[in-house]
């Protein structure tokens, strides 16, 4: 690889982690100003605080911080007497610090709205759903950045090593020219030697003795000088071997990173915690299917959502949490069968697609719900029950995803206003 393209694969890998950077500050910035406004509703802030602090600092890796501050801002919405007035205030500092972030467009229009519609109900779900894609974005930015800091130190250490050996050669181009020019002295000096002595007017044995003894002189000078460069030369091309098969190594590891790159990226649509396609993976999945659906052709959205998750959390601790939401997700999983797909959209909400009309579909679900209520998850010594509601849709193959996405999560909503641990249908 040419040092020119080494160089310019370290400015393209210093630009992502710039971008990295930039995300994270953004989002401290964006937590600390929410937990200021909050912080009269709220009442034990400080740990997350320091957990937001700590988030930043070099190496850090744990973003379960991005969960409990979400919880925090939902907890501080729902118990204010002025919620929509304190949502309206963190939607101020949610939009000054995060905009640029063109992947959180989306869900800051939407907290825009239920701020605008002034339901509370809404305005937690929007800001837990703003929280849960930053959660993935920093996340996903974090293990990118771990890899890229690995590269960009080997690229560097190998530029160091071109820039050694450069300097090594003009420090042996000088020494050559030094003794080539030590070679004409003595040379000259040789042969003026000669001269004088041919001048002198000696008897001719003697001059010959002390001529052949000159040339002598000179030849000897002449092989120790071959003998130097070549010692030189030799001493050169081994470097230039060793640097030529570093280089190609580290060709290698920076073609095996940026594969590794390439598939991490494609991770992207696998949510990590519960080994699910994520949202990207759905909202592609969801758009190919619309498109694809024939006029009176039938599938199903259905948009799911733990109930009292936070209590869980809040209760048992952020680890129980993360197991009930495995269970659960393993739940979902075994409930559909290809080509039915099930994804974790984010926080404790899943969606899945079911390629039936919203009949036949709300009863899978129905049974699904059941075994969700049957689930009994440890933690430590407790055993936690769980419940989950649902809302669904027909999917209309003239609707646009987005509208067919908000049919079910509207219903959703019903089924939280209707007491949880339920299934609506849209429209009804
Ligand atoms: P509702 O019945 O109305 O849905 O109430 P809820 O408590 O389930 O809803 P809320 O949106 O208030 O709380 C969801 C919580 O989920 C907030 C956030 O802290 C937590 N959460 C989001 N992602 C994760 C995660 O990956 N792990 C854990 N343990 N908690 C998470
Ligand atoms: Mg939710
Ligand atoms: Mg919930």
């Amino acid at each position: 690889m040419p040092d020119s393209d080494l160089r310019k694969t370290v400015i393209e890998l210093e630009r992502s982690l710039d971008r990295e950077k930039a995300l994270r500050d953004a989002t401290r910035r964006v937590a600390l100003r929410s937990l200021a406004l909050v912080s009269a509703h709220v009442p034990a802030l400080e740990g997350t605080v320091r957990d937001v602090n700590h988030a930043l600092e070099p190496g850090a890796r744990d973003i379960g911080w991005l969960d409990r501050l979400s919880g925090q801002l939902a907890d501080a919405v729902r118990s204010s007497d002025h919620s929509e007035d304190l949502a309206e205030a963190i939607l101020n500092v949610v939009h000054r610090g995060l905009q640029g972030f063109e992947f959180l467009d989306s869900e800051l229009d939407a907290l825009t709205r239920a701020v605008d519609h002034r339901d509370k109900m809404e305005i937690e779900r929007a800001l837990g759903r703003l929280f849960a894609v930053l959660h993935d974005k920093c996340q996903q930015a974090m293990s990118e950045r771990e890899e890229l800091t690995q590269v960009v130190g080997e690229i560097w250490h190998r530029l160091e090593d071109v820039d050694t050996a450069l300097s090594e050669d003009e420090a042996r181009g000088q020494r050559a020219r030094k003794s080539v020019s030590e070679l004409h002295a003595g040379i000259s000096g040789d042969v003026e030697d000669i001269r004088g002595r041919v001048l002198s007017g000696n008897d001719l044995p003697t001059l010959r003795r002390e001529v052949s003894l000159g040339l002598d002189r000179m030849i000897t000078r002449v092989s120790h000088f071959r003998d130097a460069q070549e010692t030189e030369l030799r001493a050169a091309e081994e470097r230039n071997r060793a640097l030529r098969s570093k280089g190609r190594s580290l060709e290698g590891q920076v073609q095996a990173l940026r594969s590794r790159l390439q598939q991490a990226r494609a991770e992207a649509s696998r949510d990590s915690l519960t080994g699910l396609p994520n949202r990207n993976a759905f909202e592609q999945r969801l758009r190919e299917l619309s498109g694809a659906l024939a006029p009176g052709g039938t599938a199903s959205l259905l948009v799911w959502d733990i109930d009292h998750f936070k209590a869980i959390n809040d209760q048992y601790g952020h680890s129980a949490g993360d197991k009930v939401l495995r269970a659960v997700a393993e739940i979902l999983a075994e409930g559909v069968q290809e080509p039915d797909f099930v994804a974790r959209y984010g926080g404790e909400e899943f969606v899945m697609i079911i390629h039936r009309g919203p009949d036949a579909a709300h009863a899978q679900a129905e049974t699904i719900r059941q075994s969700v209520s049957h689930l009994v998850v440890r933690a430590g010594s407790k055993r936690l029950k769980v419940t989950i509601s649902a809302g669904v849709t027909g999917i209309d193959a003239n609707a646009s995803p987005e509208a067919v996405f908000d049919a079910a999560d509207h219903a959703l909503l019903q089924a939280k206003k209707h007491g949880r641990d339920r299934i609506e249908r849209a429209g009804s």
